[in-house]
């Protein structure tokens, strides 16, 4: 048997619902808030990430799906949608249009992770970017937006954490900086974090030992470090989620595995979700542009992990299937209990009187389907229920057909013609 690669899974019909009103909240939410959607190719040149989200990260030293075009070129399937947006913005000159351009999208992304729960291979992401907009109020219009989102879909358990990293000229000198105080502590540190101190020094702060806890209360924070301007565009950030009423935690040791961030940063996580708690996140991204080539030009922006917010949402009111009209051939000898009976020859007439009565029933706007199976009229019965129908026409031969009443059992005859008109008007009562 051949299966899907480890890692991916299959988005079945019984999956569709869930997936549906996450699109239907997304695209409200965004769209009233003026963001258009955008969809970029599944693979990009290999540069626009080595470029655009680091060389340096895991994601692109060890999760890049990348393979040779056939003419010496690589390409990879994106692991993200930033930088692809970016490169969209720049390639079709919307620089040219009112900033700030504001854009969602929502499509499928590939790493090669380890897959567990909540973490695959090919995952979906709904994102949403400001590009040209430096002003505080983009960073904090975007948490509220993803909020509002996770609220919409019952995401239970959510907390928000916000830090600023400030510029890559601030995070180099303080990591110069965190490092020394590593190496000047080093006699007290696990053997893990000492092991790393010049590898990354930002995760000594994630480390669980108590006598390197204790050390790194008293170590350098990022946030302390922050320019003036930096320090500025980080407490207007957060008084407007503050007059917003959104809660959050300022953790300086916020760390995301992306290289293009500066000042605001943040993520919202689930504890519903165990260990990849991680719903969705995102920041700003003032150099990116100009990093892919185009003109310096400020961004800001998240991204949230579809099946995460499906696992730490509970199950999402559906509205049930809606099935009009079942159209029946009343196969031969093979009769409704109240109608007359079909010989082989009024079934055989009947095969077209059926398909065209389906038609006739989708094109007045009902939910129409043809029986296609060849089933016994009992069986057809049952399957009519089993969908939900709430009629049934059985058709007995090219003029003739029973319109049953599925709720009720009620039966009519009447002409096939007639039969969506019908249905019409018991819609209507
Ligand atoms: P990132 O682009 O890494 O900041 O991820 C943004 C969000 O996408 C995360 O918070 C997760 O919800 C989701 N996500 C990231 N990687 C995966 C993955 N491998 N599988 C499923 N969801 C993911």
């Amino acid at each position: 048997m051949i299966q899907a690669p480890k890692g991916t899974y299959d988005v079945l019909p019984s999956d569709q619902g869930a997936r549906r009103t996450l699109r239907a909240h997304a695209e409200r939410i965004l769209t009233a808030a003026g963001y258009s959607r955008i969809e970029t190719p599944a693979f990009e040149p290999t540069e626009l990430f080595s470029r655009g989200v680091g060389a340096a990260t895991d994601i692109v030293q060890k999760e890049m799906y990348s393979f040779d075009d056939g003419a010496g070129r690589s390409l990879t399937l994106r692991p993200e949608g930033t930088a692809p947006v970016c490169r969209a913005y720049i390639e079709h000159g919307m620089h040219k249009l009112p900033a700030p351009v504001k854009l969602w999208y929502l499509s499928a992304f590939f790493r090669a992770e380890n897959p567990q729960r909540g973490r695959y291979r090919q995952f979906w992401q709904v994102g949403a970017e400001v590009i040209g907009a430096d002003s505080p109020e983009a960073d904090a219009e975007l948490i509220v937006l993803l909020g509002e989102l996770l609220e919409a879909m019952g995401v239970a358990s959510v907390r928000l954490r916000l830090a600023s990293l400030g510029q890559p000229e601030t995070r180099g000198a303080y990591r110069a900086e965190l490092t020394e105080y590593l190496r000047a502590n080093a006699a007290s540190l696990s053997a893990e974090v000492r092991a790393r101190i010049e590898l990354n020094p930002m995760r000594a702060f994630d480390s669980s030992d108590p006598q390197t806890r204790a050390v790194m209360v008293g170590a350098p924070k990022l946030l302390d470090r922050l320019g003036p301007d930096d320090a500025e565009h980080f407490a207007c950030v957060r008084e407007l989620l503050d007059a917003a009423g959104i809660g959050y935690e300022i953790d300086p040791t916020l760390v995301r595995g992306l290289d293009y961030y500066t000042r605001t940063l943040f993520e919202f996580t689930s504890d519903s979700l165990g260990a990849q708690s991680g719903v969705g996140g995102g920041g700003r991204y003032d150099r990116l542009i100009e990093q892919l080539g185009g003109k310096s030009t400020p961004g800001v922006g998240w991204a949230a992990g579809v099946e995460r917010i499906l696992l730490a949402a509970p199950d999402q009111p559906r509205a049930p299937e809606l099935v009009d009209l079942l159209v029946i051939t009343a196969p031969a000898g093979d009769a409704p209990a109240a109608g007359p009976g079909g010989s082989g020859d009024d079934a055989r007439a009947a095969r077209p009187a059926a398909f065209e009565l389906a038609r006739e029933a989708r094109r007045a706007g009902l939910a129409a389907q043809l029986e296609l199976t060849g089933r016994s009229l009992k069986s057809a019965l049952k399957h009519a229920d089993r969908l939900g129908a709430r009629y049934v026409a059985i058709v007995n031969d090219s003029q003739q057909a029973t319109l049953r009443d599925m709720a009720g059992g009620e039966q009519q005859e009447l002409a096939t013609g007639a039969v969506v008109a019908a249905i019409l008007r018991g819609k209507r009562l």
